[in-house]
């Protein structure tokens, strides 16, 4: 087996490298115009951060916020985006991605909300993990239907006509009522009137 200081370095290097990547592959996508197939947009966000989202390919978002580089798999989009063309695709992912940095503050109010929430239930007893996860799970819910709500305040009729002509109102329903009830049931269990 290697050694602990080994395994420990190389570690540090490979995350290094990721975090490396992972600033600069936005800034680079910035400096050359936009291929057909991305969507590249440095702004500043209402409350003052800087921030970029580079959508780029159906498996990958870049996305900064000040110094703090969060790339991730889109998974809601994936979901929600399937079967619509390449172009609207990426604009509803867009501004998906927007809508969660633009709601970054609301997301730390619900998190306080929800720790409260723990802290002032933590009387009836039961596990904590179990409550912690659900606040997790609660958290990511309203969390994604606030950056999806945004979509639709930036895209108005446009959006219900994109998937009107996609003729799959099921997942975009599935979206909707799921991740609703799951904020429901989640925060119902936190509360502990189940
Ligand atoms: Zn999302």
């Amino acid at each position: 087996m290697k050694n602990l200081p080994f395994l420990l370095r190389e570690n540090l290097c490979s995350l290094w490298s990721f975090l490396v990547v992972s600033i600069q592959r936005p800034r680079q996508g910035l400096r050359k115009p936009n291929p057909p197939d991305r969507t590249a947009q440095h702004l500043r966000t209402w409350y003052g951060l800087s921030a970029e989202v580079v959508i780029e390919g159906d498996y990958w978002h870049w996305v900064r916020l000040g110094f703090l580089p969060i790339p991730h798999p889109p998974l809601i989009n994936l979901f929600l985006r399937r079967g619509l063309p390449p172009a609207e695709k990426r604009k509803l992912s867009y501004w998906h991605e927007l809508g969660h940095l633009q709601t970054v503050p609301w997301a730390f109010l619900l998190a306080a909300i929800y720790l409260g929430m723990l802290w002032w239930r933590a009387e009836i007893g039961g596990s904590l993990l179990w409550r912690g996860m659900a606040a997790l799970i609660g958290h990511e819910a309203i969390w994604e239907l606030g950056a999806e709500g945004y979509v639709i305040r930036h895209m108005g009729r446009q959006y219900w006509q994109i998937y009107e002509q996609r003729g799959d109102m099921i997942s975009l329903a599935a979206f909707w009522f799921g991740l609703s009830l799951l904020a429901i049931i989640t925060t119902w269990y936190i509360v502990g009137w189940g």
